[in-house]
């Protein structure tokens, strides 16, 4: 028993009209599992968060509902920007911070990462950290833990105090948005080093508190021994999290 609730979280990206977005809670609602036992959460685009908050809580669907990315100033002259003070005063719940095609094709940088994981935490909303180191790093035998360069330098300066409020989401580059996953082995070393990582920059105590998602490639097929790992503490979807019957069977492989 670790006490960490598995969170899944739907990553659809730049998806769906309007129409589908009411269509999915519609097909969600009344079959989401006790939020005691798994965290269901659903990051979308910013022009749907609101609408998203108010149905959610109109048809009583027990879903948190994220961005996919925002700014680290709450509030200023940083045109085309989300201000994370605006997202939490909508009823937004938390926020993917350093995604890796955010990384990849908008330049977000550890640095940029660390002061929207702060902004996040100052202003209560969970950041859900995408990780993307590669994978070369596994080595069965390797006992030196050095934590990865996105933990330690992504997350160098976030508030200890805060710290258990930070979800990890380990996503190898190569995995996302591609057809295979890493085997359960690598996934589960990674996950330890990432919170050994974690340890290290905080303690073992919040590390230990601190859920880790894996990303890249779940489908129906593989979510269940994925979540079986000891370390993993949920998934973060993207192309499978789109059709509501597939999304329900993973949220339900998390009980
Ligand atoms: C992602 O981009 O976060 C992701 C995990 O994508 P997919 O599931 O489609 O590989």
């Amino acid at each position: 028993m670790t006490g960490r609730i598995p969170l899944i979280v739907a990553n659809w990206k730049t998806n769906k009209k309007v129409a589908e977005v009411y269509d999915f809670l519609q097909e969600i609602q009344g079959k989401l599992p006790d939020p005691k036992r798994v965290r269901v959460g659903i990051a979308a685009q910013d022009i749907y968060l609101h609408e998203m908050v108010k149905q959610s809580q109109e048809l009583d669907i027990p879903v948190a509902v994220i961005s996919e990315n925002l700014h680290w100033a709450d509030e200023g002259s940083y045109t085309g920007e989300t201000s994370p003070a605006a997202l939490a005063d909508i009823g937004v719940s938390g926020s993917i911070v350093g995604h890796y095609e955010r990384r990849k094709m908008f330049k977000e940088t550890n640095g940029s990462v660390g002061l929207k994981v702060t902004a996040a935490l100052r202003n209560e909303l969970i950041p859900i950290v995408a990780i993307a180191e590669d994978t070369t790093r596994y080595n069965p035998d390797d006992e030196d833990m050095a934590p990865l360069t996105e933990i330690a330098v992504g997350l160098a300066g976030v508030d200890k105090q805060r710290a258990e409020n930070i979800v990890v989401a380990y996503e190898p580059a190569w995995a996302i948005g591609a057809s295979e996953t890493p085997s359960l082995e690598v996934i589960e070393h990674s996950a330890r080093v990432i919170r050994q990582s974690l340890a290290i920059l905080f303690t073992q105590e919040v590390a230990d508190k601190i859920r880790i998602q894996y990303g890249g490639s779940v489908t129906p097929e593989n979510s269940k021994e994925i979540l079986g790992l000891a370390d993993i503490d949920g998934l973060l979807i993207g192309r499978a999290s789109l059709e509501p019957a597939a999304f329900l069977q993973m949220v339900n492989d998390a009980i």
